[in-house]
């Protein structure tokens, strides 16, 4: 058996891609996790590819994650008339009309109206404030608002299509997170069964916390993925932290909301801080944004890939590449091969980085001390690999979190954990049938060992075990040889 990527692979499916073929096929290239955009798919749609994901998951033999993503408070354009884009001439008025149904249009006088998603919009906005379109493409300013109208002059123009993003940068969206949309799109899912809720313009923990009881009261057993993307959000990283399982750097909207510059440090930081938690974060939005039309990546983006993955990110994130550009498959093959490069021209780096580790940290968790123990004596003693007994999973992200040089197998009787930990670094799963003692989950794993290839009788490896059955008590790390 060959070893995967230490960093996983998260590919957004859409009108290229979700197929049953293609889904295959990208799996094959190398995709741990599949993003579904809750926000562009009908729940139709929706559930035919979770269940094809699903079946060809286990077709393929790989455990592969599902990841719901809810479009949160997003703001959009309303519809505009026979769905034809509408040219906004820099200088140009426009009014956009916050009451429901309008459907926007240029009329014969050149007065341009179009309408929103979002009922409160001319609440949120007060004149001068900015309001950017499309991704920041298109920028309009407040010149006053009046009622349920606000009236607006181009800033910088364009061609605006229906449905397009409206973001606002100086203001506080007050609407709620979860929208009607939201309830009824995380219904579907939690009943389709997804391994991954993330939740797009998170302004403060309670919105995660909200999610959260929506999740607990539908009897939902999935993570919660928080996407940074909102200045709010970045101010208070830590508390959010704290109740997500995850972190998502929504760059698309962050460099929107914040300016292109504000992207980096503030990636950084969150890698940083999801690392320090032992919670996985995924690197996300424009990693190989020109092979939607190109064969080929930018050299910039090949760098932002390895970069990215020199920072500490769990995962890396394909949007419009796998979801509608035209080379789905390739893309993923070279975000492949741009992590197989980073990760082995920084093999010895990771070794040295785990023993520039300071010793020590603020829990006195037995689990903890286990598994760092287990990384440096897998190190020490050239050990083939770390073999880790998880039932949650829980042990594995904590083994995962101290960035280990040695390849990690994480054996589990269950289905969900190794469906979960697609997302986590440098966690490859096998499933064993559950046992009731120590030793016949020993005898289980070793035989996959034996029989899959990864040792041979006589190798070395380090073998991190716990009570059964009872989650937080790893408490046995052992060196043996097969
Ligand atoms: P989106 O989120 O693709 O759902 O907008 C990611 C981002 O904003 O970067
Ligand atoms: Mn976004």
């Amino acid at each position: 058996m060959a070893w995967q990527n230490r960093t996983k692979i998260v590919a957004t499916l859409g009108p290229a891609s979700n197929t049953s073929s293609m889904i295959a096929q990208l799996v094959r290239a190398g995709v741990d996790v599949f993003r579904l955009n809750c926000a562009h798919a009908d729940h139709e749609t929706l559930v035919r590819t979770i269940s094809m994901i699903r079946q060809v998951a286990q077709k393929e033999g790989h455990a592969v994650g599902v990841l719901a993503d809810l479009q949160g408070p997003k703001i959009r354009v309303g519809k505009l008339k026979n769905a034809e884009p509408i040219y906004l001439k820099r200088g140009a008025q426009v009014v956009i009309d916050a009451t429901p149904g309008v459907v926007g249009e240029a009329n014969g006088a050149g007065e341009i109206r179009i309408g929103t998603i979002y009922r409160h919009l001319a609440r949120d906005v007060k004149p001068k404030e900015r309001i950017l379109l499309d991704d920041g493409n298109l920028e309009l300013r407040v010149l006053r608002v009046d009622g349920d109208e606000i009236h607006t002059r181009v800033v910088y123009g364009g061609m605006l299509h229906q449905f397009k993003g409206i973001n606002l940068p100086g203001s506080k969206v007050s609407t709620s997170c979860l929208s009607p949309k939201d309830l009824a799109d995380l219904k579907v899912v939690l009943a389709a069964g997804v391994d991954f809720v993330a939740l797009s313009f998170v302004r403060a923990p309670e919105d995660v916390v909200e999610l959260r009881r929506h999740i607990t009261r539908a009897k939902g057993d999935v993570q919660i993925i928080a996407k940074i993307e909102r200045p709010e959000a970045v101010g208070c990283l830590p508390e959010i932290l704290a109740v997500a399982d995850g972190l998502m750097v929504a760059r698309g909207d962050m460099g929107v909301e914040m300016g292109p510059a504000a992207v980096p440090p503030v990636q950084k930081r969150i890698i940083a801080m999801c690392n320090e938690a032992r919670k996985p974060v995924i690197t996300a939005t424009q990693m190989l944004e020109s092979m939607v039309l190109n064969p080929r990546p930018t050299r910039a983006e090949a760098s932002d890939v390895a970069n990215a993955i020199y920072d500490g990110t769990s995962a890396v994130m394909l949007s419009a590449e796998t979801a509608s550009g035209k080379h789905p498959v390739r893309s993923v093959q070279t975000m492949e091969k741009i992590i197989r490069t980073a990760e082995k021209s920084c093999y010895t780096g990771m070794g040295e980085r785990m023993r520039r580790r300071p010793m020590g940290s603020k829990s006195s968790s037995v689990a903890q001390a286990t598994v760092r123990a287990a990384a440096y004596a897998a190190y020490e003693s050239h050990a083939r690999l770390i073999a880790v007994y998880t039932e949650t999973g829980t042990t594995a992200n904590l083994l995962a979190g101290e960035r280990p040089p040695t390849h990690i197998l994480a054996f589990t009787p269950s289905q969900r954990t190794m469906q979960r930990l697609s997302l986590t670094w440098g966690i490859t799963t096998r499933k064993i049938p559950p046992k009731r003692t120590a030793h016949a989950l020993t005898v289980a794993g070793d035989r996959i060992l034996r029989v899959e290839g990864w040792m041979r009788k006589g190798d070395r490896l380090v073998q991190i075990a716990g009570t059964i059955r009872e989650t937080g008590l790893t408490n046995t790390m052992s060196i043996r040889e097969l």
